[in-house]
């Protein structure tokens, strides 16, 4: 074993021949180079002890300069890269839910690079406020006397809770304790503001005498969750928003609703199930209601709070809210998103996310045929190529379970699986992600964006058996 550690290469040798293979690498910094060679014969060396390795002719440079610069390569590229998107789930958390409008997109790059009027009143010269104008736009399309703007619909919780039920009790249904994706969990995030959950109902029923029995001398506020990613389906009640606001008002209680995704559209007319907008539920009296910006808003990153004015401005007045600011890049996007939906037709058809859950399925069946005739044309018979009729979901913890219509272009590959075609594409430039079907691998139209047919060729070309 010693003998094979000392036929290891050294560093020089190694750092001469990859600037031989690849002369750009000579701008990286040394230090950095170095250690992401010494980490590569770090896992051989741990391959030699475990006796992965016990051939010294296994360990020579030459042998070794091909894996090495892929190591190198792989460690060289932003962390952060551009993937496509084509499992047909159109706010996909782990790949950064909503695409934005160009619109948006456009706003938060000149946000990012030039200096802004962010907190400065052009009118007087003077300080101004980050928020005032995304809250107007927020209050003129939900019809909420008021609005903020946080970080994350998650902050925007913790700021409620810790604003009106800090030390006493938050009335919440059973039916409604969810946990969304990555942990985030409304009985811990009550415990980190201070708040103490009192629980009524069962899992699955849950009446408006439940909540009654509940308040008492502690009792802060009546609390209704949105049950994102999954459905109580049977022998199920829960309490309406308008019964529980009637209480709320008659014991002098606060009505906080965490509407989750949050829309301002209404989607019955699409195939998806009427969900309560933004709207609806300011109008059936919500004191404050919460939702996310990158839901099905198709906005940015952001948690947006609208209420009555009173509830508004105390949450305002919580130091908190300095922590749980939102950036300026994102605030760019906001803006631009919001203004959109000043016309929800033109918010329909520009908005990515509203785009993808609204496109009809003779539009993805044509997509799908498109993209099927490209790729049978690039790939010369290394995939047999099949259409299938499918769904495709929303995704984002919003409409669990309700199936969108789609059109999948599945490949069988010819000299190996489905399942290794789709690892290898993890590793194509760009990256391509689709779903496994049985032994294919399927790519579904609905969350391919204009030009990216012609970048899944070539992925697919890169990553398939010749
Ligand atoms: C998604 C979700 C959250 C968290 O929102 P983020 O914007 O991801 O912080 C909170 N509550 C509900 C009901 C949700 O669906």
């Amino acid at each position: 074993m010693s003998q094979l550690f000392r036929s290891l290469p050294s560093m020089d040798a190694c750092l001469a021949a990859l600037l031989r293979l690849e002369p750009t690498w000579a701008t990286q910094p040394r230090p950095f180079l170095r250690d992401i060679v010494a980490a590569y014969w770090d896992g051989v060396r741990d391959d030699i002890r475990a006796g992965r390795c016990t051939a010294p002719e296994e360990l020579a440079l030459p042998q070794r300069l091909p894996a090495l610069r892929d190591f190198v390569a792989s460690r060289l590229r932003p962390r952060l890269r551009h993937v496509i998107n084509a499992t047909g789930v159109v706010i996909h958390t782990n790949m950064g839910r909503s695409v934005l409008a160009g619109e948006a997109a456009e706003a938060a790059r000149m946000a990012a690079a030039g200096y802004s009027n962010l907190e400065l009143d052009l009118a007087t010269g003077g300080r101004g406020s980050r928020y005032a104008l995304v809250e107007e736009l927020i209050c003129r399309i939900s019809g909420a006397e008021a609005a903020m703007v946080v970080n994350n619909n998650a902050a925007a919780v913790l700021l409620v809770l810790d604003t009106f039920c800090k030390g006493g009790e938050v009335i919440v249904s059973r039916g409604e304790l969810v946990e969304i994706g990555g942990s985030f969990r409304i009985p811990e995030i009550m415990e980190k503001s201070g708040a103490t959950l009192r629980e009524v109902g069962a899992t699955n029923r849950t009446h408006l005498r439940d909540y009654a029995a509940a308040i008492n001398g502690s009792t802060k506020a009546l609390m209704r969750v949105h049950t994102s990613n999954y459905r109580i389906i049977g022998f199920h009640k829960a309490v309406g928003l308008e019964e529980l606001v009637a209480l709320g008002r008659e014991h002098g209680l606060p009505v906080i609703e965490d509407l989750g995704s949050g829309s301002f559209m209404d989607f019955s007319d699409c195939g998806l199930p009427g969900e309560p907008t933004v709207q609806s539920v300011v109008r059936a009296g919500a004191d404050i209601v919460t939702f996310s910006g990158d839901k099905v808003l198709g906005g940015p990153q952001a948690g947006i709070i609208v209420g009555r004015a009173e509830a508004v401005a105390a949450l305002r007045a919580n130091p908190l809210t300095r922590a749980l600011r939102q950036d300026k890049l994102c605030l760019a996007a906001l803006e631009a998103t919001l203004r959109l939906y000043l016309d929800p037709e033109k918010a329909r058809s520009s908005v990515p996310t509203l785009r993808m859950m609204t496109a009809a399925p003779e539009e993805l069946a044509r997509r799908a045929r498109a993209l099927a005739r490209l790729l049978r044309a690039r790939l010369d018979g290394r995939a047999e190529i099949v259409l299938k009729k499918d769904a495709s979901r929303v995704g984002g913890g919003s409409f669990p379970e309700c199936d969108l219509p789609t059109t999948l272009v599945c490949l069988r590959p010819r000299g190996c699986s489905a399942t290794v075609l789709k690892q290898r594409l993890l590793d194509t430039a760009p990256p391509l992600l689709g779903r496994l079907e049985h032994d294919a691998f399927c790519l579904d139209p609905r969350t391919l964006l204009d030009g990216e047919n012609a970048l899944v060729a070539r992925a697919l070309d890169e990553a398939l058996p010749r």
